[in-house]
């Protein structure tokens, strides 16, 4: 069976422990390759040899990083069905989602860093009295980079492209769940001879690669994506150490619609929102919250298409809705449902597994789920299910909306679906969220910060505010005489 191997200080090596996990594939619940289970013994020497490389690396004249970069880029393209073909494998997700958005994405990263760290300029400030103070923005060090199973290629870019373009090394971990793509990327690092021990790519477990990561002395930067609870794990051994720590957390987003929206262009998005990568995207939205003159025919437009989204095999080019990525995860998604109905909630579509064994898938399948009359103060609408579980719910005007919108802990992200120019910008305004999408959904533009408010995260990714986040300022005044 395939071993994935860890790549550290240059070559794809065993883990020290000779120890390995099964990697199981989702749509048909068997082992198909094999895991390092690692442990702090990988971590420090992946450590020793990205400490090695920074004083070289740091130095390196920045076209150089950035020709790097470039070479990764393009060689993720030249292998985009390869890698989009194992994405796909390993985390359940219909392949034609890997190959048009998860892998030209983690793609696009590399070539966005690549040319942003060209483009990355510091402030300086003029003094009256005759002096000028610039920032100096030098690399930090050891970045350890934690990237969670939804998005795997695509997450695992986001945080080692920039860490790696603003002159760190980088100590990483893919989710154990899928280290698929994150092994393709080490041998691209391979074949375009990215100097050793500049990324390091270690494979296993969070509660022993992620902990060792977050508590080495020597790793004083963690960009971590994940859960809400991983992250105050994370952030509790972090912060006596001082650590710099960006977190991209979970969240509980809404989806607003009025009653004066483009109602074919929201319905069709709002599909494509809430059952994505079978609604595991950290942005989904898992409450549809609709205005009341309008909810009647939403429900039964949406319902009607929902019912439409039959789970199918993953690697077929008409599937839209693949397998969920571990039978555990399933289990989770399941309990919510059930949870939903002691809540008093009515399951109007899905709520169940499908068995697509005749068609030789023994995995993980569940049919999309809405659910309607539930409380917005209820754990089904309160609690992060991450899965193809969506609730509805009417509300009367802005101000209920906004409130529904605000009830839970999460703060990332958040649609807004009206053609009114004023109500949109003062929605904008009111939802306590990262992003506010309006008639859109899942635009990015690199050049925009990202992240989380309340407790979907702390820091923000994407844009030059994360090359900032991987550098250190450093003032600089200079006194002259006037
Ligand atoms: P987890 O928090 O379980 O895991 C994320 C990563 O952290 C994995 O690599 C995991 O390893 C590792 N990890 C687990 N425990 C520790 C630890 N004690 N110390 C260090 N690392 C650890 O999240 P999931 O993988 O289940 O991903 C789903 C979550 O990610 C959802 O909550 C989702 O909302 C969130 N997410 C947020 C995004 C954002 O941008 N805000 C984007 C995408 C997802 P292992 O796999 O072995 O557990």
């Amino acid at each position: 069976m395939k071993k994935i191997l860890n790549y550290i200080n240059g070559e794809l090596i065993e883990p020290q422990g000779q120890k390995y996990i099964d990697n199981y594939e989702p749509a048909t619940g068997e082992v198909y390759s094999l895991i390092p289970d690692s442990d702090h013994k990988d971590v420090e020497l992946a450590v020793k040899a990205a400490k090695e490389a920074f004083s070289s690396w740091s130095q390196t004249n920045k076209e150089v990083r950035s020709s790097y970069l470039r070479k990764i880029a393009e060689k993720i393209k030249d292998r985009q069905e390869e890698f989009a073909t194992a994405e796909s494998r390993d985390n359940g997700k219909p392949l034609s989602l890997a190959s048009k958005v998860d892998i030209p994405r983690a793609s696009h990263n590399f070539s966005f860093y690549s040319s942003a760290i060209i483009h990355f300029a510091s402030e300086s400030h003029q003094m009256e009295l005759g002096a000028i103070n610039y920032t100096l923005r030098q690399p930090i060090g050891i970045a350890g980079c934690i990237s969670p199973w939804n998005l795997p290629l695509y997450l695992f870019s986001w945080k080692i492209a920039p860490a790696l373009a603003a002159g760190n090394c980088v100590v990483a971990k893919p989710s154990e769940i899928t280290p698929y793509t994150a092994y393709l990327l080490s041998e691209v690092c391979v074949d375009i001879g990215l100097p050793k021990g500049v990324l390091n790519i270690v494979h296993g477990y969070g509660h022993k690669v992620g902990s060792a990561i977050t508590e080495h002395p020597e790793i004083p930067i963690i960009s971590f994506t994940g859960g809400t609870q991983t992250g105050q794990t994370i952030a509790k051994v972090a912060a006596p150490m001082f650590k710099k720590l960006s977190l991209e957390l979970g969240g509980k987003n809404p989806a607003i619609i009025f009653e004066d929206c483009d109602y074919d262009k929201m319905l069709e998005t709002t599909l494509r929102s809430s059952f994505a990568n079978q609604g595991q995207i950290c942005l989904c939205g898992s409450r549809i919250l609709v205005q009341e003159s309008i909810y009647e025919r939403f429900k039964n437009d949406f319902v009607a298409a929902v019912k439409q989204l039959n789970p199918g095999d993953p690697k077929a080019k008409t599937t839209k809705q693949g397998a969920l990525v571990s039978e555990a995860h399933m289990q989770k998604v399941l309990a919510y449902v059930k949870l939903a109905k002691e809540e008093g909630g009515q399951v109007l579509c899905g709520g169940h597994q499908v068995d697509l064994s005749a068609d030789g898938l023994n995995g993980w399948f569940v049919q999309p789920t809405v659910i309607e009359g539930l409380d917005q103060n209820c754990r089904t609408n309160q609690e992060e299910i991450f899965g193809p579980v969506v609730t509805i719910s009417p509300f009367k005007d802005e101000g209920e909306a906004i409130a529904k919108a605000n009830s839970t802990k999460y703060g990332l992200a958040a649609t807004v679906w009206t053609e009114n120019l004023s109500r949109s910008q003062r929605m904008a305004e009111q939802i306590h969220a990262g992003i506010v999408w309006v008639n859109c959904w899942l635009l990015r533009d690199l050049r925009t910060p990202f992240g989380g408010v309340k407790q979907s995260g702390v820091g923000r990714e994407g844009g030059f505010e994360v090359l900032q986040f991987f550098t250190e300022p450093k003032n600089v005044c200079i006194k002259y005489d006037k």
